[in-house]
């Protein structure tokens, strides 16, 4: 079942037709979230006949629940150090990846650089965060501590009662709506087809090799396929024959409107309960409760609740702020929190896991499975997660 949604923001775009699923493609994609999306913008644009398959609609899954923090720094946590060479080396790709994604598509993403804010509240809090800066520090993440008057000069409305921050400048943000518009557009202007509303049934196989799709509206016949069917990559019915340590992990979020009586928040804010991210449209995103509820879409009051009070012990202003959606989401976790990619099984790329770092990490996924089946090769920074490292000791990530 996909989330739950009453007034989520955006969307894709304007349903364009879908387009009639073709009897071959070079590759076949399952997915048209994030990552799927990013990967077929990357083939297309390279002059790969990509068809990307999707039984909702483009976004339907995680993709348009998401905050679009571009967290790497902020994000990280003990055992997190595997990870952050792949996030680093993401973060970089941002930049030409939101460049090429404007101009290709004609549209904006509301790409924000203000930075992200990691605030602690009273005395506990201040210990807990300084741990996290020397985890931060040792690592590589750029993060510079301040005091709290110092926070409350970069983002007044919050409480007196900050006590300490870290500032951390390289961690942006996107508006997730418009990028899905975006590598819609971007996707198709390059010639690539998006078939909606058509569910895959099954794997093709020839002579040992994985060599198309089986689905609701027909059979493709393709030279690879690339699983990026999200939390659902896990479900094992499409492989029967490959466990992929992949499940849900809901997360509830809500949109509040930011108001001159209210107060504007300028930096993503970060607090032990919640996160906060202002958008250019004036929409506050509140978010994300973490659950492990299976495949339950429901909005439940004690989520809901939880996002509010703690985002009310930061920031005053939200008592003024109106409601304007709140939802839920699928995050696609792997057994370590890190994404499986590579190939499987020959013909077959995975392109999973990705959990709370689709966005931040979907130009190094895009670049990783674009280079594997343009030129067979494995960039260094993807070659740690590959499925192997599930199965194989000696090659675990941590
Ligand atoms: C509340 C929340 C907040 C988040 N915030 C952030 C954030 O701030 N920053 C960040 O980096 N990440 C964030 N994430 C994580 C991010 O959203 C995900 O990592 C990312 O969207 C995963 O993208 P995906 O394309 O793999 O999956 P999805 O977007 O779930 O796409 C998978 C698609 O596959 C389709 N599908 C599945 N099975 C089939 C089938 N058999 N046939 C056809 N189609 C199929 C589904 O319908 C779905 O559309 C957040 C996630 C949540 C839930």
């Amino acid at each position: 079942m996909h989330a739950q949604t009453i007034g989520r923001r955006g969307g894709a775009g304007p349903s364009p037709e879908s387009d009639r699923l073709p009897e071959r493609a070079d590759v076949a994609v399952i997915g048209a979230g994030l990552i799927g999306l990013s990967i077929a913008w990357r083939l297309a644009r390279a002059g790969v006949a990509v068809a990307v398959v999707e039984r909702g609609r483009a976004g339907d899954g995680a993709s348009l629940a998401a905050t679009g923090m571009l967290a790497a720094a902020a994000e990280h946590e003990p055992g997190g150090e595997a990870l952050s060479p792949l996030c680093l080396a993401s973060q970089r790709l941002w930049h030409p990846f939101r460049d090429e994604l404007e101009a290709e598509s004609g549209l904006t993403i509301d790409y924000r650089r203000e930075g992200t804010l990691v605030i602690a509240l009273g005395r506990d809090e201040v210990e807990r965060l300084r741990f996290r800066h020397e985890l931060q520090r040792r690592d590589g993440l750029a993060a510079e501590w301040l005091s709290g008057p110092a926070v409350r000069a970069r983002e007044p409305g919050l409480r007196p009662t900050v006590t300490a921050g870290l500032f951390c400048p390289e961690d942006h943000q996107v508006d997730p709506a418009r990028v899905m518009a975006a590598l819609r557009a971007a996707f198709r202007a390059a010639g690539g087809r998006l078939i909606e509303g058509c569910t895959v049934t099954a794997l093709s196989r020839e002579g040992g090799r994985v060599a198309g799709l089986e689905t609701t509206s027909g059979s493709l016949r393709a030279g690879h396929v690339v699983l990026a069917s999200g939390a659902w990559a896990g479900e094992g019915s499409l492989v029967p024959d490959l466990a992929l340590p992949v499940r849900p992990l809901k997360g509830q979020s809500m949109a509040l409107q930011m108001t001159p009586r209210s107060g504007h928040l300028s930096h993503v804010v970060w607090t032990e309960q919640v996160h906060m991210a202002p958008k250019g449209d004036g929409t506050l995103i509140v978010g994300a409760t973490v659950e492990e509820t299976g495949f339950d879409p429901h909005l439940t009051a004690g989520g809901l609740y939880a996002l509010l009070e703690g985002a009310r012990r930061a920031l005053p202003g939200v008592e003024e702020m109106q409601v304007s959606g709140v939802w839920s989401g699928f995050r696609p976790t792997s057994d370590d929190d890190a994404p499986i990619l590579g190939e499987a099984r020959p013909g077959l790329v995975l392109a999973a896991g990705h959990h709370r770092n689709g966005y931040l990490l979907a130009p190094v996924t895009a670049a990783a499975v674009a280079t594997l089946i343009l030129r067979g090769e494995t960039l260094p920074v993807a070659a740690p997660f590959g499925l192997a490292r599930f199965t194989s000791p000696s090659s675990e990530t941590s």
